[in-house]
């Protein structure tokens, strides 16, 4: 696997790897890498004949500083578990690599980012559509492999990709959890001891509320995950919506349209957890 620092070794390498018809996968990350990650990973090495991976901290996307100095970083492991998923090319490059100077461009989502993570994580997005703008420029990618754990991201990612007129296409992967069904998080190690027990309270009353969908209103299951939740000690939902999978719109009735999602966002002390469960796709 090679490891490469600068965006010029970048494109060296993959400007031979192009000429040699070889079709590019891409899967961007902040590191701290799982098995959610490696799912990415695997799936880029399944479709494609050489699979680029990017771990970079991208502080234009945090709007908490605390949130991004807690950060978990170790990027000898990262390389190491993605040896053991045949990666191609980790790129790791330093913010000075990324922003030679600042990034004054300013996205238009327009409502996919009025809501949700665009309302309580104000230039979150902004941020995420800076970083990922640039690395698809430097990688050139055919396919880019994005998880569904970040529910809007992906909405986010290709509505930025159809206005920049991308030829990539962009990939929605599944959620990986633990086995007690905690979706895998960079920040989980971040929880205590405690915290890391209580924490499987969230996706377990998600996937239980699907059993109520014909029982319960919207709204009264949106009070009751959020209720059931708030129970548990140090945990506080930020907010959980009941949405239109495509526009991320709330919806009123099951019946409104027929891709429906729940997405939650939950502060555990200090530490945010978000997750998502689907309710109705037809
Ligand atoms: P991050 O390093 O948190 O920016 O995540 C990099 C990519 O991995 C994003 O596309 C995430 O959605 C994806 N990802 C993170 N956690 C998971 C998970 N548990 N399952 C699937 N994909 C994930």
């Amino acid at each position: 696997m090679y490891k490469i620092k600068t965006v010029s070794e970048l494109q060296s390498v993959l400007k031979q790897v192009q000429n040699q018809g070889k079709q590019i996968g891409f899967v961007p990350t902040m590191g701290a890498l799982h098995e959610g990650h490696l799912s990415l990973v695997k799936q880029a090495k399944d479709e494609c004949d050489y699979v680029v991976v990017s771990v970079f901290v991208n502080p234009n996307q945090f709007n908490d500083p605390k949130d991004l100095e807690k950060y978990p970083r170790d990027i000898d492991r990262d390389s190491e578990l993605l040896s053991t998923v045949h990666c191609d090319l980790l790129f790791a490059p330093g913010i000075e690599d990324i922003y030679p100077e600042e990034d004054t461009r300013k996205f238009e989502f327009g409502a996919l980012e009025t809501v949700m993570e665009g309302r309580y994580r104000p230039g979150h997005f902004n941020g995420v559509a800076q970083v990922v703008s640039r690395l698809f420029d430097y990688c050139n990618p055919d396919k880019a492999y994005f998880g569904l754990k970040d529910f809007q991201q992906v909405a986010i990612i290709q509505d930025m990709a159809e206005q920049l007129n991308c030829t990539v296409e962009i990939i929605a992967c599944p959620i990986i959890r633990e086995d007690d069904g905690l979706a895998m998080s960079s920040r989980n190690v971040r929880l205590t001891q405690e915290q890391r027990k209580n924490a499987p309270v969230i996706a377990k009353t998600l996937f239980d509320s699907c059993n109520f969908v014909s029982k319960m209103s919207v709204e009264e299951l949106r009070n009751h995950v959020m209720h059931e939740i708030n129970l548990t000690d140090e945990f506080k939902v930020e907010y959980f919506e009941i949405v239109d999978g495509k526009t991320l719109q709330g919806v009123d009735n099951w019946e409104d349209c027929n891709y429906i999602v729940g997405c939650i966002a939950v502060f555990v002390g200090e530490v945010r957890l978000i997750d998502n469960v689907i309710y109705k796709k037809r």
